[in-house]
């Protein structure tokens, strides 16, 4: 590989010439030894393949710095999150509360009494630390917890209807985003889906028809993501739960976001709690634990002691399960619903979904001028109204007003290229700034900033010069 032929190419410093100079040293310091030298043989391999030749080991050395240094930035970047969304999938969903953070770092740091009982000195269970927290907030009789609300489903699902049939209505067969398609995730947990109804009408006559010997449960999902309208009926949580007790059939409610309080007390409409569902007679409830709860990544089964027992003793519990990390924000965040009068004050998620249109537009007015300097005489801000949204399926319709910042191309022609300019200048930035393009406006929704003067600071480099070397 280093054999070199023709008389340019030798011209070329060696690796270990490279090496030898000041800066390599200091890198090699920076950096470690290995890193350096494979960073030195890219450079030197780049040079040969485009002809353009670094003569001095200087050059090379101060190109594989910036490689290195490029490569040194973490890859899962924080951004600020101005799409409107609030539980964005894609931008991690809920943002911890601070109790949470603190305890998931306490965690990180020590051992952890995470499988210890430490009144009796025995062995304990990780899912103790969550189980009393999540029954009284539930009003559950027993509760587990795994890795999130799609692995509740599969692991529900698997235990209690495996080479038995799930029925669920035609108009509950949901796909998420992201590859979670209820059919598919019924046949991976291995039981026979059995659909009832039509997309639009389910009547209870329907899922009456379909029970038979091999029924292993009644299934009902909240379908949080869509919603059908016009001519519809489907049998409601209620109704379904008293003919599962009927027939001595488990029923199985998927809540998807769910919720621990009633939105509704903070201006929100109303999303079903899971105390609701138990109340309703469900046997067992799923529900995510970075939607609308506001916490770290996990899905919770709460519900029947005896169906719990039986889901803990499936060995994919152990695949699913959580680390201490987890546990520890999860508790925390929890707590917090104990004192519901401080909740929009201490999670952000309730906080974030409950500011008023007007505070958002006053914080849009203190922020124009910086966003105004940022992007130059080429485009025009202004304040503007919008509508934000929960995000992650939950309540697809409810939008909350909001507001923020809309930057138009002040020039006609080459609007839309201008635009695009503007966003990837936003995305370039050290804390990468996401928004949102609509109707030939880039509009930056500010319900999730929470620092503002970090904002005004990160923006001040703002580079929306043409990029003339895009393969670097
Ligand atoms: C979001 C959702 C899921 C999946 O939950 P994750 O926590 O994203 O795994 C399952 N069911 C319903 C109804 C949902 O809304």
């Amino acid at each position: 590989m280093e054999k070199i032929v023709t008389a340019n190419l030798r011209r070329l410093p060696s690796v270990d010439g490279v090496l030898k100079t000041a800066v390599a040293a200091d890198a090699i310091r920076r950096f470690g030894r290995p890193a350096v030298v494979s960073a030195v043989r890219h450079v030197i391999s780049q040079s040969r393949g485009n002809g353009a030749v670094p003569d001095r080991p200087e050059e090379v050395t101060a190109a594989a710095v910036s490689l290195l240094e490029a490569q040194e930035r973490p890859k899962l970047r924080p951004v600020f999150n101005l799409t409107g969304t609030v539980l964005h999938t894609n931008l991690g969903r809920a943002v911890l509360a601070e109790s949470a953070i603190e305890a998931a770092v306490t965690a990180m740091r020590s051992a952890m009494a995470l499988e210890f009982d430490l009144e009796g000195g025995r062995r304990g269970e990780r899912d103790d630390h969550l189980r009393d927290l999540l029954c009284e907030l539930t009003g559950a009789e027993d509760a587990t917890v795994v890795n999130n609300n799609a692995a509740a489903v599969l692991i529900v699902l698997n235990t209690l209807a495996h080479r038995r049939e799930t029925i669920v209505s035609r108009g509950e067969l949901i796909e998420i985003g992201g590859a979670f398609r209820m059919p598919e995730i019924m046949s991976r947990a291995g039981t026979k889906l059995v659909e009832v109804g039509t997309t639009n009408r389910t009547h209870k006559k329907d899922y009456v028809g379909a029970i038979g010997a091999k029924t292993g449960i009644i299934f009902k999902v909240h379908t949080s993501n869509y919603r059908i309208e016009g001519f519809t009926k489907e049998v409601g949580a209620r109704e379904l739960a008293a003919l599962a007790v009927e027939r001595s059939i488990p029923m199985v409610h998927d809540l998807g976001s769910g919720t621990l309080v009633d939105l509704a007390q903070f201006g929100l409409a109303h999303e079903p709690t899971v105390a609701e569902a138990i109340v309703d007679g469900a046997d067992v409830v799923t529900f995510s634990g970075d939607k609308l709860l506001g916490g770290p990544q996990a899905g919770f089964i709460v519900g029947r002691k005896d169906l719990i027992a039986a889901i803990n003793r499936n060995p994919m519990k152990r695949a699913l399960r959580l680390d201490k990390m987890r546990i520890a924000a999860i508790e925390a965040t929890l707590k917090l619903y104990r004192d519901p009068d401080r909740l929009a004050q201490r999670l952000p998620t309730v906080r974030l979904l409950s500011l008023s249109r007007s505070a958002i537009e006053a914080c849009s007015r203190r922020l124009l001028p910086d966003v105004q300097a940022a992007v130059g005489p080429l485009f025009s801000v202004e304040v503007t109204a919008c509508e934000s949204q929960i995000g992650s399926g939950a309540l697809p319709l409810v939008t909350m007003p909001s507001a923020g910042l809309a930057i138009r191309s002040l020039s006609a022609r080459g609007a839309g290229r201008l635009l695009k300019r503007l966003a990837e200048g936003l995305r370039d930035l050290d804390i990468p700034v996401i928004g949102r393009i609509e109707e030939q406006a880039l509009v930056l929704d500010l319900r999730c900033l929470d620092d503002e003067r970090a904002f005004a600071r990160n923006l001040e480099s703002l580079d929306l010069s043409e990029k003339s070397n895009e393969s670097a």
